[in-house]
């Protein structure tokens, strides 16, 4: 929990003299080259992104963190209080079955990372939200939920086409 990227990790242990012999050697960048994010190591798969962290009440400061390439969320306009409080999540799938009588209930779908949380070990989780209340599933259960998403949608395309066909319009 004490690892959390900072911005000055890379450079500048070497006196100005000494950068110029080391002018050529490849640094850590991106592909374009041209963004202006520090340059220090990013794990595959995450990019460096600015968020934007303080109270609402204060003008805050942006720092950089690790972000996973799937999340959505612009941690710049979603600020947070504490950096710990930053979580990243990918697009959302929703399937939402509306009855007739009472509210709708939405299932959604969508991976989430919550760096801070010591029992999800800096990983990924799949949540799976019914009409707000949150569920999060290792890859074990994700992949048993999906079999079961499968299987019941196998059921109710079984039970269609027993259906009598319907008229063109
Ligand atoms: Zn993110």
């Amino acid at each position: 929990m004490s690892h959390l990227p900072t911005t000055s990790t890379a450079r500048s242990t070497h006196p100005a003299s000494a950068l110029l012999d080391e002018v050529q050697v490849p640094v850590a960048q991106s592909a374009a080259g041209t963004n202006n994010a520090p340059a220090v190591a990013v794990r595959p798969g995450y990019r460096l992104v600015p968020a934007l962290v303080g109270k609402s009440t204060e003008p805050g400061s942006i720092l950089y963190v690790e972000c996973p390439d799937w999340c959505v969320v612009d941690h710049v306009a979603d600020r947070n209080v504490f950096i710990q409080d930053i979580s990243h999540q990918g697009e959302k799938a929703t399937l939402s079955l509306t009855p007739t009588r009472g509210e709708q209930v939405p299932l959604e779908v969508y991976l989430s990372e919550w760096p801070a949380l010591a029992e999800d070990n800096g990983q990924p989780r799949l949540d799976v939200d019914i009409d707000s209340e949150v569920y999060s599933y290792g890859r074990t259960a994700a992949m048993a939920l999906a079999d079961q998403m499968v299987a019941f949608a196998e059921d109710v395309r079984r039970l269609a086409e027993t259906l009598p066909e319907e008229a063109q319009a």
